[in-house]
């Protein structure tokens, strides 16, 4: 059930062990005192030194990197809080060896470790498994490398592969890591990693990039980086790390933590202070102080606020969706207008031409369009295209006007292939009126005409009806004509609608309901990007769909619909809404108990234990809560 890597197992292995080890000293320490074990003035060393080889193997990481974080200025870093309060911990063991007879304390300051370990190890957990969800839409994490090793091919994880290894790579599979060839040829494919469509031809000493496919030729390479430090690595870890499209309760924990962490730190050293020179008793508020700085510890909030939003990342790509940063996650949540684009948006996008006038000269007609439409990526242009099926006569230059149409020259003959406004641009008299009709003039002169039809997608319905039951708002903005316009709005039973647009106008539509929006309204636009990748980034949230839509508009956007299908939208938002309230339910959850741990350990109602399993405890019920999402059907 649980795919964990061999860093993860690597992880649990370690908390295994210790927890064990763990167990058999706690155990040991009270029905047989090792420290009576060799005569008393040193006796108490032999248990200290068990417990603090367990210390450091347990916590090694963990106070590296809060020293790290101390020489870098970063006081707020939740590892010092950890390796403050456990050191602490761990000196009031000695002390009580030296003063009294028996060596306690030292198991509170590796439980410190152990669970802080746990915790750590449950949010990896989320992590990678978002972080997988995510690489599998993008599809570019590979699955396997083909280890070659003493004239042996072994199929094993990448991550499982040293620099240095030799990998065979055949045609067909994905370039598992960063590596130069050895020996054979191949052209290898790196859109997915650098959106370059070309595929480029790769022989010895060619450096490659893990994420690429080999299409060709069989290839023995030598590995140049770990997994950890290859490229498709570093890419996912990019997605992960959106960073400066932190959502808002992410900014407000960060944020929190900076202030939180050294008032906590001031107020535990008051603690320890000052009641110990009023009562004497220095070594009880020491141990006060200690227990009120694990307790108040703010990682169930550093972790599991960033990690919901990470899982909802993650779950949103397992259902198509990809989500470019956390802050859409929470402006998704609350979005209410929904701005729909109508071609290849509410409906397929797939034109096909119904018939072309006048009849006789359709041939002509079709040739002539073709000739225009060769370049547009307008599926109105692709329909055309098709229908015509011949070989297209070539050296035109060709433009596009978005939201008319499109011109061919050559030699002075001008060819235009567009909607109504386009002639009445060029001042063309129109001989014939119909609605949803694409001309065609040639020199000026209009010689016929393609009608072409669309359908509105099967799920639109649906799609609407739910987000009016959510009381939203949706609008449907078309560079298409009025009466077009109008049919399909009624189909897709859409609020209202705005037609004869053009890209600017559509701009000007968005900018008009931004200005005139309420503060708390989130508008959302919903385009496949031909032609509307201005609005898409203007909107709150940008939605392009993938399938259909221009590389422009992926990149414009902020959500993408891998499927091209709006009920993922639908989806899409539920998980934001989910992952919201998980988040507020955690703030106050562990806020909540922290507070009353707090006071309770202050009066030293509670001990050091309680603090332990207050921090930990919270921080694992805030991190499966967080996973419930991604548990969700
Ligand atoms: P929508 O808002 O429906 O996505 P567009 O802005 O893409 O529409 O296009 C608006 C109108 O402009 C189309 O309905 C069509 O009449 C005309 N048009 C745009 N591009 C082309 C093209 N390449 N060939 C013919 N007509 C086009
Ligand atoms: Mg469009």
């Amino acid at each position: 059930m649980l795919n964990l890597n061999k860093k993860q197992k690597q992880h649990l292995k370690r908390i295994v062990l210790a927890l064990g080890l763990f167990i058999v000293l706690f155990v040991l320490q009270r029905v047989f005192p090792l420290e009576n074990l060799i005569n008393r003035p040193i006796g108490w060393l032999l248990p200290c030194l068990l417990w603090l080889a367990l210390y450091v193997f347990i916590g090694y990481d963990v106070i590296a990197k809060a020293v790290r974080n101390l020489f870098n200025g970063q006081i707020t870093d939740e590892n010092l809080l950890m390796v403050v309060a456990s050191f602490g911990a761990f000196l009031l063991g000695v002390y009580n060896s030296l003063t009294k007879a028996g060596a306690e304390g030292f198991d509170e300051a590796v439980a410190v470790l152990i669970f802080y370990q746990v915790g750590q190890f449950f949010e990896r957990l989320a992590t990678e498994k978002s972080r997988k969800s995510i690489s599998d839409l993008l599809d570019i994490r590979p699955d396997y490398a083909n280890l070659f090793k003493n004239g042996e091919v072994q199929t094993v994880m990448p991550d499982e592969v040293k620099t240095g290894d030799k990998i065979v790579i055949y045609p067909g599979e994905k370039i598992p890591l960063d590596c130069t060839v050895l020996s054979g040829e191949s052209t290898i494919d790196n859109k997915a990693l650098t959106g370059e469509s070309l595929p480029v031809e790769v022989q010895e000493n060619s450096a490659l990039l893990s994420g690429g496919v080999n299409l060709t030729g069989e290839i023995l390479c030598e590995v140049t980086k770990e997994f950890y430090d290859s490229t498709v690595y570093k890419i996912l870890d990019l997605v992960e790390n959106a960073s400066d499209k932190k959502s808002k309760a992410e900014n407000f924990i960060a944020k929190f933590a900076k202030y939180y962490t050294p008032i906590v730190i001031i107020l535990a050293l008051l603690t320890a202070i000052i009641p110990s020179f009023i009562t004497k008793n220095w070594q009880t508020w020491v141990y006060r102080a200690l227990s009120f700085l694990v307790v108040s510890c703010p990682c169930a909030l550093v972790i599991s606020v960033p990690m919901t939003f990470f899982v909802a990342l993650g779950k949103a790509s397992s259902k198509n969706v990809l989500i470019k940063g956390s802050n859409y996650v929470e402006r998704l949540a609350n979005a209410n207008l929904f701005v729909f684009d109508k071609t290849g948006t509410l409906t397929k996008g797939e034109f096909e031409v119904d018939a072309v006038y006048p009849e006789e000269r359709k041939d002509e007609i079709l040739k002539l369009a073709s000739i225009a439409e060769k370049n547009s990526s307008h599926p109105i242009a692709k329909s055309i295209v098709k229908a015509y099926g011949k070989q297209i006569e070539e050296g035109y230059i060709l433009t596009n006007f978005a939201g008319y149409g499109v011109k061919a020259e050559k030699n002075g003959e001008v060819i235009l292939c567009g909607n109504k406004n386009l002639l009445t641009k060029e001042n063309i008299t129109l001989p014939f009126d119909e609605d949803n009709a694409i001309y065609v003039a040639k020199n000026g002169v209009c010689v016929g005409y393609i009608t072409v039809s669309d359908q509105v997608k099967s799920e639109v319905n649906r799609v609407i009806g739910s987000l009016l039951k959510e009381n939203a708002q949706t609008i449907m903005l078309t560079g298409d004509t009025y009466k077009n316009a109008e049919k399909v709005a009624k189909a897709c039973g859409v609020t209202t609608f705005k037609a004869e647009l053009l890209p600017q106008d559509k701009v000007n539509e968005v900018e008009k309901m931004l200005a005139n929006k309420k503060q708390k309204d989130v508008l959302c636009f919903i385009g496949d990007g031909i032609n509307d990748a201005p609005v898409l980034s203007r909107s709150d949230i940008g939605i392009a769909m993938g399938g259909i839509g221009s590389d422009a508009a992926i990149e414009a956007s902020d959500v993408v619909l891998m499927r091209d299908n709006l009920s993922d939208l639908v989806a899409a938002k539920k998980i934001a809404k989910k992952a919201i309230s998980i988040v507020k339910q955690n703030i106050v959850f562990s806020i909540g108990v922290k507070l009353l741990i707090l006071l309770l350990s202050l009066f030293g109602i509670t001990n050091m234990w309680f603090s332990i399993f207050g921090d930990v405890g919270v921080a694992v019920i805030a991190i499966l809560n967080a996973l419930r999402l991604s548990s969700e059907k």
